[in-house]
Order: C-alpha cells, then structure tokens, then sequence
C-alpha cells in the first residue's frame, strides 16, 4: 500500500469532521484528516456555546474543537494542514490533491468542508478587510474597546455577535435591511434588553469609505426604504449575514449541488451521495440547523456508513 493511501480521508475540521474522525479512528481505520484553510471551522470563532448537550455552564467553541481534536488523535486520527485543492472521484481509490503539495488516496472520502461567511459585494468591502471590515467579532472585536462599531445583519450570527461586541465597544450599532430579525427569540430579547445596541432597520451597506493607510472610516448606508443615504462613522464593521457552502472542489463531479452550492443528492439520503464511498457531514449540505451538535450528529452518520460501506466493498 503506498504511503499517502489510506482507509477514510476526512476533508474539514469542524464538528462533523472530528466527529468523523473520533467514529473512525475508534473503529480502527486510521483516518487522515485535512484540516482546510481554517482549523476549527466556523466553531473556532465562536465564544460560548451554550446549547452543546453536556456542558451546562458553557464553553468555549475553540476548546470544544481542541477536545474534539483530542478525542480523534486519542484513537489514533492523524490531522494535516491544508485544503483539499482538486479531488478524482471517477473511481476508487479517490485521489486527493491538497494546498500543502500533497497527494492521497482514499478508499472512502469524508466532505465536512462546510461553509464560510457570505461577502455583501459592495466597494472597499475586500479592501478594507482586515483594516476595520471583519467577518470575525470574536477574532477582532478586541480592537474596538470603548469605540463605536457597527454589525451588519439580522440573525443568529449578528446577534451573538452584537452582544459579543458589546463587552468592548462603546455602541454597536445593528445594521439591518428589513425591521424584524431573524434572530431566535433569545438572542433577540438578549439584543432587545442590552442599551449599547442600537438598531438601524430598512438599512443596507452601499459602500465601505476607507482606504488603506485609514482603514474603514465610515459605512455609507442606504434607507432601502427612501433612498436616502448617509455615512454612519465607525472604525470597525463586522459583517454577518450569513454563509456560502465551500464545496467548489466537488464541482467538476456527478454530485448535486443546490442553487446555492450546498450538497443536496439526488436519489440518496445524506450522508450518501451519487458516488458511492464518498459522503458528506455539516454545513456543506445542512442550510437548514447548522448547529455545532448536529453537524457532529451528521459527521457520526458519515462515519459509520463509511465504515459500513468499506467492510461491504473490502470484507
Ligand atoms: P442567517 O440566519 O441566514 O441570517 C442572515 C442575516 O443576514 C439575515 O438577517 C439576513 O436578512 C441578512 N442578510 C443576508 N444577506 C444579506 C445581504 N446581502 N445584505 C444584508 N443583509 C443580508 O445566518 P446566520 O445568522 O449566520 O445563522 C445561520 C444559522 O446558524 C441559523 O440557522 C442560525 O440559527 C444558526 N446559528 C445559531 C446560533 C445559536 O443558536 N446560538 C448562533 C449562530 C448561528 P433577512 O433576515 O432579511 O433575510
């Protein structure tokens, strides 16, 4: 057997990925995980998780990844850094092409790959990213102690986020296109009840006002209602509405996608695909819940119809 082959490779580090991983180390099929651009997936930039049955105080989303990590190496999971650049799925085994420069095969393969926040798409957005433009509170909200900020967005993320800022900044200031959140009726009574958040409602980003030695200096906002424009000046703006799925690599195989890009099979039920041996876990197929408990619950299902499908393929 070549060096770079093995049994079950899982592409993702997040909850479904690991989760993949403790199931398939465990039962002894030596996994190799790559862990994509970001260890930890979107969890590694979350604060407290409150909802992950077994732990009633909270904690920590990069401590839960680091144990989930923990757990699979326990049981004997190797993790890599890199992406998955390119995949051949024509016929097992499946060759794996990552951003390290290195090659594998598999005889079953593990999409966790997940998804990443989606970009508005207005000027200086990309520009002013990392100079005041944020996709990440907790990452960045730390700069903006006793300062002003703005978040854009109306659901569970800005929400968590808003009141994630709040222990810096002075004002957070809620940008949203309609005057209803999407938000859990939690996390909005928590937004509701918190004074330094100020909501901005009918409102839409039109253009980030910056430039490179300045960093972001305002937001230009446009009242979708009137037209009327004005520039709210802030220093930082974190951006959260909502996600892409990262399945680009999947692309150029017999694996339906949706409009958006999510895996969703024909003719199978996930985690299965069209292509037998492969299988998908999380965010990648999941708009729906995208819970860090479920996507470990679907990385579980991956995991053990891979196992099944290996002992059914190999004896
Ligand atoms: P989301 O629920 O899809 O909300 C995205 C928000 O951004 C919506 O309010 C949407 O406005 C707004 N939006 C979308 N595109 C926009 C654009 N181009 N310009 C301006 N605004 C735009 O995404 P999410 O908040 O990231 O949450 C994703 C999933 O994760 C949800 O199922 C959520 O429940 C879950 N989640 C749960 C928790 C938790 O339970 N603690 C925490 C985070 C996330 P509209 O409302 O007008 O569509």
């Amino acid at each position: 057997m070549q060096a770079n082959h093995r049994n079950v490779i899982i592409l993702g580090s997040g909850p479904a990925g690991l989760t993949a991983a403790i199931y398939t180390a465990r039962a002894n099929l030596s996994p190799l995980l790559l862990e994509g651009l970001e260890f930890g997936g979107q969890l590694y930039t979350t604060t407290d998780v409150e909802n992950f049955p077994g732990f009633p105080e909270g904690i920590m989303g990069p401590e839960l990844i680091d144990r989930m990590k923990a757990q699979a190496e326990r049981f004997g999971a190797e993790l890599r850094r890199g992406e998955a650049t390119e995949l051949d799925l024509s016929e097992p085994p499946f060759k794996i092409t990552s951003s390290e420069g290195e090659s594998y095969t598999c005889d079953a393969l593990i999409v966790a790959t997940g998804a990443s926040p989606k970009q508005i798409g207005v000027p200086n957005e990309m520009e002013l990213r990392g100079r005041g433009v944020s996709t990440c509170a907790t990452c960045d909200g730390a700069f903006y102690r006793d300062q002003e900020v703005a978040i854009i967005g109306g659901g569970d993320t800005a929400m968590e986020e808003a009141l994630f800022l709040t222990r810096f900044a002075s004002k957070v200031y809620v940008i949203h296109r309609r005057d209803e959140l999407r938000a859990s009726k939690i996390l909005r009574d928590r937004g509701f009840a918190n004074e330094k958040l100020e909501f901005v409602w009918f409102s839409e980003v039109k253009e980030f006002i910056g430039d490179d030695k300045t960093g972001l200096k305002a937001v230009r906002l446009i009242d979708n209602r009137t037209g009327e424009e004005r520039d709210l000046e802030v220093p930082g703006a974190f951006i959260a509405i909502g996600h892409d799925p990262n399945s680009e690599v999947l692309r150029a195989w017999p694996i339906r996608l949706d409009e958006q890009g999510y895996v969703s099979p024909e003719g199978q039920h996930i985690p299965f695909t069209e292509i037998e041996g492969v299988f998908v876990a999380g965010d990648l197929h999941d708009h729906h819940y995208r819970q860090a408990i479920t996507a470990a619950g679907n990385g579980c299902k991956a995991a053990i119809d891979a196992e099944r499908y290996l002992e059914a393929t190999q004896g």
